[in-house]
């Protein structure tokens, strides 16, 4: 079997001992005589490992029992309308931080919400710039004039599409609001320990360094998430999961087996610091391949921000970019083309893109260098 270096955004690389042990339970799920796809959510084997994979979850963030994990379906996409739902009330108003495509998404979601409920409308703190390539920083700190009336803080911890990671310390980092913070954190949640009790509510599509698609991670504060509004649809309420054990309607049952086999194997590789010291390496030998690249490969974004998950990069034409991609492809490093809207290269170096991979993308860079002459 021939299995590519997978460099893709998301539905990504998945471990493959997880696929493995999927496999060999495939048609035999916890000695249920079915798989997981034909049980019951409402039986004692799936409840057990549904709670088990939320236990993982919390387990590698060290999260408090202040906080719980939730199985949602919708994509990240739906919980940027249904966090304004719950959230925005008593004339407050919500602030965003906007350093990517989807926190731009988020936002006008969050517009469009706070207009329905007659709430204010969101404030917008945006590094898009005019020229060049769009987003590439985060807000310099104490740039924005965060009020401790703000109804919530959101942000996108790392941006897919641009490459744009917000820091744990320096230039960079995270900001300190005394308002309920939100992250959006679909594309590194999982790849870096955070003490995520400082959040009010932590939101993930899955498919990039925690399972399939069809699964949102969500991890909220339950004192929080009772305070929210109750006269939205009960199915659109946090606390309808939480009270539920997110079994409230059918849960995405394969997606949520899937998250639980890729937590334990991140636990069997020494966890999120394990996690987060492979992306630093492997982001690394990307990053130092551009920089010793005399300028045929860029990466147009601020050194301070840039992305140990998505690491975007460009050649000096798109006609060369686009050779880069194909010629990747016959070596079987896949995934690569930028996303459509900025174009360029991105290398997505998730939790299970592994090590040899990277080193074969950047031996490739190299090669395809020298043969158009730098
Ligand atoms: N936010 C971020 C940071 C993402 O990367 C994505 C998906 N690429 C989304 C939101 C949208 O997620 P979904 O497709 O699950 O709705």
């Amino acid at each position: 079997m021939q299995r590519v270096k997978n460099f893709n955004p998301g539905p990504a690389a998945l471990p493959r001992v997880v696929l493995e042990r999927a496999h060999a339970e495939w048609f035999d799920f916890a000695g249920t005589g079915m798989s997981v796809l034909e049980n019951s959510h409402r039986t004692k084997p799936y409840e057990a490992m549904q709670a088990d994979a939320a236990a993982r979850i919390a387990a590698l963030y060290k999260l408090p029992s202040t906080h719980e994990v939730l199985f949602v379906q919708g994509g990240a996409s739906t919980m940027f309308a249904t966090l304004p739902f719950n959230a925005l009330g008593d004339g407050k108003r919500a602030r965003y931080l906007v350093t990517g495509t989807w926190g731009e998404k988020a936002a006008k979601e969050a517009k469009t919400v706070a207009k329905l409920l007659g709430q204010p409308e969101p404030a917008v703190h945006s590094t898009k710039r005019a020229e060049g390539w769009a987003f590439a920083s985060v807000p310099a700190q104490g740039s924005v004039p965060f009020e401790a009336s703000d109804a919530y803080v959101h942000l996108t911890t790392n941006e897919t599409v641009d490459g744009v990671q917000f820091d744990l310390g320096g230039p960079a980092a995270l900001p300190t609001v005394s308002s309920p913070l939100v992250a959006d954190m679909s594309s590194d949640f999982v790849s870096r320990p955070m003490d995520l009790a400082k959040f009010a509510c932590v939101y993930a599509g899955a498919q990039k360094n925690a399972g399939p698609s069809g699964v949102t991670i969500v991890i909220v504060d339950k004192a929080w998430a009772d305070a929210c509004r109750n006269d939205i649809p009960v199915i659109f309420q946090f606390r309808t999961a939480i009270e539920n054990r997110s079994l409230y309607n059918t849960p995405p049952t394969l997606g949520v087996y899937l998250v639980r086999e890729v937590a334990r194997w991140i636990d069997e590789q020494g966890g999120l610091v394990a996690m987060e010291a492979m992306a630093d390496h492997k982001s690394k030998l990307v990053y130092d391949a551009i920089a010793s690249s005399a300028g045929f490969f860029t990466s147009p974004v601020d050194p301070a921000a840039r992305s140990r998950m998505n690491v975007v990069f460009r050649l000096p034409t798109p006609e060369l970019e686009a050779a880069f991609v194909k010629a990747a492809e016959g070596e079987g490093l896949v995934g690569l083309k930028g996303h459509r809207i900025v174009g360029g290269i991105r290398a997505s170096l998730y939790n299970a893109v592994e090590e040899t991979w990277v080193l074969d993308l950047v031996d490739f860079m190299a090669r395809f260098r020298k043969l158009h002459g730098h």
